[in-house]
Formats: C-alpha cells, structure tokens, sequence
C-alpha cells in the first residue's frame, strides 16, 4: 500500500527538452539580430553543445557562447543580453504542464501525499512549478540544494520520503530518466515507473522500472493496481 507518489519535474510534468530547443532558437535569432555574424544553426548548435558539456541547467551559456566569438564590449553584451531576454519570453510562454498533469494530480492529491525530487537548482524548479501552474499541488519539494546530490544518489530521495512522513516502500517515484530517476528511486527503496513519453533515449532491455506509463494519465492505473 503505498501513501506517496513522488514526481521529477523536468520532462515527466513539463516538456522541458520542447522549451529548451524552443528558447535556444530564440536566443540564437536574437544574437544574430543583435548583430553578430554567425548563422541561428550554427549558434543553436553551440547552445546545445555547450549544454552538452556543462549541463542543461549551466547559468553561464550565452557568456560562454559569446566568448568564442570575436566582439567587441558594446556587441558582446547587447548579445548577450538579447539572448537572456528572448529565453526568458519562451520561458513564460513555453512553460505549461504536459497534457493531463494538473487533472490528474488534482485526483492523486485526494488520496496521496505528492513531492517533487529535481535535480534543478531550487529557484528554478520553483519558477518552473509557478509558471506551469503546478505550485500548490506538492507537499514537499526537494531539490538540489537540499542534499547537494544529484540523482542516482539515493539522497534526494531518501530526502524527499524523510519529509512527507513515509517510508521508502510506502512511496512509488515517477521519472523520466532511467539511469537518474529510477535507478536512483531504486536503491533508495522506492517503488519505482518510468515515464516512457519523456525519455530521450528509451531501450527495452534496460528498463528495470517496476512500471512504465506512455502517458502521464497511466499513473492512476499503476496506483489502482498497488492498491489491489
Ligand atoms: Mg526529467
């Protein structure tokens, strides 16, 4: 019988990749309308390796970016900050709950106390809870600051258990990533699903979520079926 359902934010409750290839569009247009000679492709490419190679929460990725083109101070930051500006416009018109999410955690919040485990630095998990609506449905939120762990530490979600008052077994998490999220979830002693329609990269075989949901609104069937 489980009394928790704990949730990642990014990509299981938001298209967080949708917005992030969205907001770098914008910013690689509004670098080149600032006036730097570089094509949006291109531009667009170097976000994304940048992001590649710092994490997608990297703070400095339009300074970095811009650093690896010869500007002068003028141009440097009027690019800079015409890119800092047209990724925060996507964020606030990008940044929804996927289809089904809040319905369904209405229904859930019934019956369950509900977290949030997310690697994001905490201001913005909390931005992106507010902007998407998701603010006032979560009993805890744990995030990176709260253990300086990211997942697969189990500590995040030891965390996360610790503070709604249950035990590991007594909570099921719900991820996007196999490797972070479940595993993680896993040796933490929760119970554990996958949500497929978020994974960047899906493979059957090493899948070792106890379930898998195609959709968000699959989580009532899986919390039916522990209940039985
Ligand atoms: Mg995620």
């Amino acid at each position: 019988m489980i009394k928790a359902i704990v949730f990642d934010l990014d990509n299981t409750l938001l298209d967080f990749s949708g917005f992030k290839r969205e907001s770098a569009l914008a910013a690689a247009k509004a670098i080149r309308e600032a006036g730097v000679k570089a094509g949006e492709r291109e531009l667009y490419g170097k976000i994304f390796a940048i992001y590649e190679t710092r994490g997608i929460e990297y703070q400095r990725t339009f300074e970095e970016l811009l650093s690896g083109y010869v500007l002068g101070p003028h141009l440097h930051e009027h690019a800079k900050q015409a890119a800092i500006i047209a990724y925060e416009k996507k964020k606030y018109a990008l940044l929804r709950p996927r289809p089904k999410v809040v319905g369904t955690l209405k229904k859930l919040k019934q019956s369950y106390k509900l977290g949030i485990v997310s690697d994001a630095p905490r201001e913005k998990a909390w931005q992106r809870l507010i902007l998407s609506g998701l603010d006032h449905l979560f009993d805890v939120v744990v995030t990176y600051e709260d253990t300086k762990e990211l997942k697969p530490s189990k500590q995040p979600f030891l965390r996360v258990v610790h503070l709604l008052g249950v035990s590991p077994r007594e909570a099921l998490f719900v991820g996007d990533n196999p490797e972070r999220d479940i595993i993680g979830a896993k040796k933490a002693g929760l119970l554990t699903c996958l949500a497929k329609y978020g994974c960047q990269r899906y493979s059957e075989e090493e899948n070792v979520a106890d379930f898998t949901i195609e959709r968000f609104e699959g989580i009532v069937k899986v919390v039916k079926e522990l209940e039985e």
